[in-house]
């Protein structure tokens, strides 16, 4: 079986290529990235010679990329998803039987700053990938990271969130994700396309982009350690409430999309307790025996934030057998030690 994941470089799509290569063997991993990706993501793989590093290779058939792979390894192909061209020739060469479509401008924020682009990314980017599967007149499962901040604003008797809720989004990243999530129905409606979406709640551990809170929080608290800032943590909002699951678990639950998953469905995948982040920030802090302040930031609160985040995954434990594994504690302690070994 062929796998291919978009956003391989990203933060979940580095843990899924790990999970597939350890937990599916048999399974021939490929993965897109942009030439001028960021790679540390990749680098434990590349250390463990796990990549085939293929992204300057003219192989651009099937046949001529056949003898270039090698088991074991995930094979990483170039492909900006918001070019047409582009995508169809990574679909035309790699011709997988499941997609993992992870590829996106993820961050919140940033689609305050660059609204457009965040559309070109991730909505003319799935259009392109979806409309390289068709010509390619190959028929693979397709699954879509959709994202809870599709819910958007929530009314406290809204909660837990179900998938029938309505969706309000609150940022253009946010309309991004329902834009996704709406052509894959569409596409599985018109054209039979068997696209999965998960509502991915927030999830956190290792390798998570210091600039989305838990990172920020560990990334402080392992420099003031390290004596290279003062014993103060700056914060945001702590009010907000998340629901935050650790990606390993987050990843293995979008293997079983594909596996268990019907296509044409929507699905929750979040661990079902939601925290302030104040008390994310407070388990933190007690990881650590470093004494720090914390301070509000100003600068750190977002325009028109999401206020609570808590997922009803009860669909999706239903019909796949999904369940989170890894205590929050725990994920907040690998995440402490990511960064302790890298300020
Ligand atoms: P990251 O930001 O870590 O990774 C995004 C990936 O997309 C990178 O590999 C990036 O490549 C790639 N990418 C960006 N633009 C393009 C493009 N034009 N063409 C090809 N590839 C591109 O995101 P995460 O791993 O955190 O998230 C993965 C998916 O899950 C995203 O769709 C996100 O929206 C969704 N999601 C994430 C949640 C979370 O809590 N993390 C929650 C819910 C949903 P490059 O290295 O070149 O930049």
């Amino acid at each position: 079986m062929k796998v291919l994941i978009t956003g391989i470089t990203g933060f979940a799509g580095s843990h899924l290529a790990e999970y597939i290569l350890r937990e599916q063997p048999g399974v021939e991993v490929f993965g897109a990235c942009r030439w001028r990706s960021r790679m540390e993501h990749l680098r434990e793989l590349g250390q463990q010679g796990k990549i085939n590093n293929l992204v300057e290779e003219s192989a651009d058939t099937p046949e001529a990329l056949a003898p270039l792979l090698r088991p074991g390894t995930v094979t990483l192909l170039h492909c900006d998803l918001t070019d047409a061209v582009s995508a169809r020739r990574l679909i035309e060469v790699v011709r997988p039987d499941r997609i993992f479509h992870l590829a996106a401008q993820s961050f919140v924020p940033g689609s305050w700053n660059a609204p457009a682009m965040t559309m070109d990314v991730n909505v003319i980017g799935q259009i392109n990938l979806f409309e390289a599967i068709r010509q390619a007149g190959i028929d693979p499962l397709v699954h879509i990271a959709g994202s809870s901040e599709e819910y958007g604003l929530v009314f406290p008797n809204e909660v837990p969130m179900k998938e029938s809720n309505p969706l309000r989004p609150l940022s253009t990243y946010a309309v991004s994700k329902v834009a996704q999530e709406l052509l894959g129905w569409q596409y599985f409606r018109s054209y039979g396309l068997k696209a999965i979406v998960t509502r991915g709640f927030n999830h956190t551990g290792p390798r998570r982009g210091e600039i989305f809170v838990t990172s920020s929080f560990a990334k402080q608290i392992a420099e003031i350690e390290k004596g290279i800032r003062p014993p103060v943590v700056m914060v945001g909002d702590l009010e907000s409430k998340r629901d935050w699951t650790d990606v390993r678990d987050t990843v293995r639950g979008y293997w079983l999309a594909l596996e268990k998953g019907e296509p044409g469905e929507v699905y929750n995948v979040g661990s079902g307790t939601t925290r302030r982040v104040g008390d994310m920030l407070n388990l933190l802090l007690s990881l650590s025996s470093a004494k720090i302040e914390v301070r509000q930031d100003p600068a750190r609160l977002r325009p028109s934030d999401v206020k609570i985040l808590w997922s009803d995954s009860s669909k999706f434990r239903a019909r796949t057998g999904w369940a989170p594994r890894i205590p929050f504690e725990q994920t907040l302690r690998d995440l402490l030690d990511y960064w302790r070994a890298r300020v």
